[in-house]
């Protein structure tokens, strides 16, 4: 019932004393490989929550592909929208430092290689389902394309994540579109001044049906033509906040297919990030529904 289309990476990491200069060589830990990308995450939470799911997604034929479509079906996701070859898989290769810091090179690889034509192939796949959930590492042209095909009836959540200015046919599709706050301000293309209600209010200006403003630990904010809405944050000893953001997307695409109001489905969601941040890692994070009914 929730079709989430959109990337899928191998996150590489390698713990470092220091980062090395250029020219120079430093060794590292040992290598952890970890299931990643925007999409897998959103698919693998869904999943986790008892969400009827599939993805729409694009992998190398290589070992991280066969890793994550391996982590996608332990989950219970449907993997029949999920293209093998073009490319290899795409990849994070994360550095960490003592201090925590991350730097990071991402190559896209296959998830530049979905194409619009994927997502007319994919017709089948989009008329089972109520609602579609999107982000931006993929290329924004199928994303247009997930829009021009949607059907009739069929809700489009998008967290356009990376951000970058949005067509105005995408964004009118979106209901609701979710952001933080750099989000916001990419999508809107200034600075923003005054509250997060300021921030939904302006970008309710550009066209979507309505708009979920994410607040980390504040929680996030609701707004669609009507109302404005506060929705409060679950209290948390937080120890990794990597992919909260996609639990809550995902979270939320889900209820809103289940026939929530957005208020509702927000709050659930909010719940799902907040159970997200306790535990390291993005996809080990993420809870099942008895973890969130017992926070
Ligand atoms: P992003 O990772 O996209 O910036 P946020 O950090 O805003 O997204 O997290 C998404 C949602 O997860 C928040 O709206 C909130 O509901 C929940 N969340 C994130 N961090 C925390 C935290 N430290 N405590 C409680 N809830 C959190």
């Amino acid at each position: 019932d929730l079709l989430v289309v959109g990337s899928a990476n191998a996150d590489l990491v390698i713990g470092v004393e220091r980062r090395p200069a250029a020219g120079e060589t430093v060794l590292g830990s040992d290598l952890v490989v970890h299931p990643g990308g925007k999409g897998a995450n959103q698919a693998v939470a869904a999943a986790r929550l008892g969400a009827r799911t599939a993805l729409l997604a694009r992998v190398g034929d290589d070992a991280h592909g066969r890793l994550l479509l391996g982590t996608q079906r332990a989950a219970g996701v449907d993997t029949a929208g999920v293209l093998v070859g073009g490319a290899p898989t795409g990849v994070a290769l994360i550095t960490v430092d003592p201090s925590g810091d991350n730097s990071i090179v991402v190559s896209p690889g296959a998830n530049a290689r979905l194409t619009p034509e994927d997502v007319r192939a994919a017709d089948a796949l989009l008329r089972a389902s109520r609602v579609v959930s999107a982000q931006l590492e993929i290329p924004l042209e199928t994303v247009e394309e997930v829009v021009l095909n949607l059907p009739s009836g069929t809700r489009f959540v998008l967290n356009p994540s990376p951000p970058r200015p949005l067509p105005a046919a995408v964004l009118a599709a979106c209901d609701p579109l979710i952001v933080n706050e750099h989000e916001a301000r990419v999508i809107a293309g200034r600075a923003l001044d005054g509250s997060p209600e300021d921030w939904a209010a302006a970008l309710l200006t550009l066209g979507p049906r309505s708009v979920v403003v994410t607040l980390g630990a504040q929680g996030a904010l609701v707004a669609d033509g009507e109302a404005v809405t506060r929705v409060p944050s679950v209290k948390v000893d937080a120890v990794d906040t990597t992919g909260a953001g996609d639990a809550f997307t995902a979270a939320l695409a889900w209820r809103l297919g289940a026939g929530s109001s957005l208020p509702d489905a927000a709050a659930y969601a909010a719940r799902v990030g907040a159970a997200a941040v306790t535990r390291a890692g993005a996809q080990e994070s993420f809870p099942s529904a008895e973890e969130v009914a017992a926070l």
